[in-house]
């Protein structure tokens, strides 16, 4: 038998957080990289395409693009 988990740790990227020094974290754990995201989405995670970067669920999500001051 094999017992195979996947734990995927997630931090907050947004600004406010990294402002705060206080990044949001949670954790999911899953049998692959797509059922521990799904989980992560399910729980209102944000996470980028690249898979670099991940915000808190209700936190504003951060673009590349120059955004407008709140
Ligand atoms: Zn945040």
């Amino acid at each position: 038998m094999i017992v195979a988990n996947y734990t995927a740790h997630f931090y907050c990227d947004c600004e406010a957080c990294e402002e705060a020094s206080n990044l949001e974290q949670a954790e999911y754990i899953g049998e692959s990289w797509a059922q521990v995201a799904k989980r992560a989405r399910k729980g209102g995670w944000r996470i980028s395409a690249d898979r670099t970067r991940s915000f808190a669920p209700g936190h504003k999500v951060k673009r590349n693009s120059p955004s407008k001051a709140r």
